[in-house]
């Protein structure tokens, strides 16, 4: 098709958007390119973000599970257990090898394109990628998001003692003390992997409780798991400085609404505030596209912006910062642009933290659902789910939240070792537009933790049969 035009699809960023975008297109028989300033494919999920924080919440959750004894109860005894942390480092880093290699060859086999190098646009469908420019009929801005940065507060990732997620991810030895920045999805996840390598992790979070976004009770629950655990969090608490101090940093907290400000020191600082959209350096003034307040591009439901043949998805437009809406975004762009119909259901759309355990939760929270109208919830504790205690891991719950009228599921939230597994089922569910009864009376093989959803749903009558 790319006559007047070197190709059908430039994709600008090959991260789960942008590289699931390309592959899409070409397997459409479209003509694509896909520009990457990084030396490799994959995006901040592969290289930086999701694949080698599992890496390391895995590899954490291993030595913890080993060197605490939790074995020994099973009759697994072993003798003196030490962290070999570059070991741990090297297979993280090979998971990660393998995973972009992995793209590169999914680029090969679908006829993609890779430009190495920074893109920016000269016109609508023409952009300069390092030395040379080339034209589209259709351009993709899917460039993600990057570290939000904390005024008063430098990272500096090879320092290794102000790091962000990316150092954090290579801390070169375990701080004794390590003091994380914002209790969100990264603080967690990277605070446990710190805590069980032997780190005591302060939480300081602005918010006056962990974790915002998720279901109340979710969030009260985990602050309770993640205090047993060993984390000290202290919420409607700001950071106002910190400094290095040749091994150590020196920070200062106060209350999150003003008031006497408290020292606290640490060996190792991780800021974790959140992610902004990369738009820097794009040129996007170039073609007339402007960002809005939160320096996001806005696209319609078919991702189209304000400019005609500029595509934008990924983490560099509204909605959550996730790996699979992302992807979700990806092939709904690359399906449009074929002049198919591609769409996203962003009301379904499941948010997953791996810590242990594993919390997990798709559509409303129910507080979200009670400001729509009359609501039902069940709730099943994984307490009473006969695997959860056979395993001896009890922590959590799984709440369904419905409609009081219509029975219809608008939200699923749990929280429990398996739970990022088990959202699947509850997507699939609301995605079919199914009731809690639905749920219920659906055949769940036993033992599993996935009884506890058909429980929860069965609550929602008011019919559970294990509590
Ligand atoms: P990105 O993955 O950010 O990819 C954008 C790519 O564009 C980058 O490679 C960048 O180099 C490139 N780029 C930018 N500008 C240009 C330019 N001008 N020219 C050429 N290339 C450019 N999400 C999950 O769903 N699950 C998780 O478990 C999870 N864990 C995470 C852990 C961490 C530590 C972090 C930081 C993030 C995590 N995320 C997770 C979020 C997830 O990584 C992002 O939501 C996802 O990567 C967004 O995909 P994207 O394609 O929009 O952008
Ligand atoms: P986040 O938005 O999850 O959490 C940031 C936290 O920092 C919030 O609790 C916020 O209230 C707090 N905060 C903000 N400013 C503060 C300040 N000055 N002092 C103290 N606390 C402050 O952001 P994140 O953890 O940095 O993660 C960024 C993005 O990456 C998220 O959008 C997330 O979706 C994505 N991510 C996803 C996963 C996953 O899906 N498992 C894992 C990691 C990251």
């Amino acid at each position: 098709m790319a006559d007047e035009f070197d190709f059908d699809i430039l994709v600008i960023g090959a991260g789960p958007g942008g590289y699931v975008a390309a592959i899409r297109a070409a397997q459409l028989g479209l003509k694509t390119a896909c520009a990457e300033s990084r030396e490799t494919l994959g995006g901040t999920c592969l290289n930086v973000g999701c694949i080698p924080s599992k890496a390391l919440l895995h590899a954490s959750e291993l030595y913890e599970e080993a060197k605490g004894g939790a074995l020994a109860k099973f009759g697994v005894k072993l003798g003196d257990v030490d962290l070999d942390l570059d070991a741990m480092q090297a297979e993280k880093r090979k998971a990660v090898g393998e995973l972009t290699g992995g793209i590169e060859f999914l680029f090969k086999k679908n006829k993609v394109e890779w430009l190495k190098g920074a893109a920016a646009f000269e016109a609508p469908n023409r952009v300069k990628v390092g030395d040379r420019t080339v034209s589209a009929r259709n351009v993709v801005i899917a460039t993600g998001s990057s570290v939000t940065p904390l005024p008063g507060v430098e990272v500096d990732n090879d320092g290794g003692r102000i790091v962000d997620s990316t150092g954090a991810l290579a801390l070169p030895e375990v701080p004794r003390r390590l003091v994380v920045i914002g209790g969100g999805v990264i603080g967690l996840e990277l605070g446990s992997v710190w805590r069980r390598l032997g780190s005591q992790v302060t939480v300081v979070e602005f918010l006056d409780e962990i974790l915002p976004g998720m279901d109340g009770e979710v969030r009260k629950e985990c602050a309770k798991i993640f205090k047993k655990q060993g984390f000290d969090i202290r919420t409607a608490t700001k950071v106002t400085s910190a400094k290095v101090d040749g091994a150590t940093v020196a920070l200062s907290v106060e209350p999150a609404k003003g008031g006497d400000s408290q020292a606290l020191e640490a060996d190792a600082v991780l800021v974790s505030i959140g992610r902004r959209p990369n738009t820097d350096g794009l040129r996007l003034e170039a073609i007339g596209l402007k960002t809005n307040n939160r320096g996001q591009i806005e696209t319609d439901h078919e991702f189209r912006t304000s400019v005609p043949g500029v595509w934008a998805i990924g983490d560099v437009i509204p909605g959550p910062m996730l790996a699979h809406k992302a992807e979700d975004e990806g092939i709904a762009v690359a399906e449009n642009i074929a002049g198919q119909t591609g769409i996203v259901n962003h009301a379904v759309i499941p948010t997953v933290v791996y810590t242990h355990p594993e919390i997990a939760g798709v559509g409303l929270t129910e507080e979200e659902a009670k400001q729509q109208g009359e609501v039902k919830t069940g709730k099943f504790p994984f307490l009473a789910n006969s695997r959860a205690k056979t395993n001896r891991d009890t922590d959590g719950f799984v709440k369904v939240i419905a409609d009081a009228r219509t029975d219809r599921v608008l939200g699923v939230w749990m929280v429990g070792s398996l739970a990022g597994t088990m959202i699947a089922q509850a997507a699939q569910a609301m995605e079919f537009g199914a009731t809690s009864e639905d749920i219920a009376y659906t055949c769940h093989a036993h033992p599993t933790h996935s009884e506890a959803l058909k429980e929860a749903a069965m609550a929602v009558t008011g019919k559970p049969i294990h509590i």
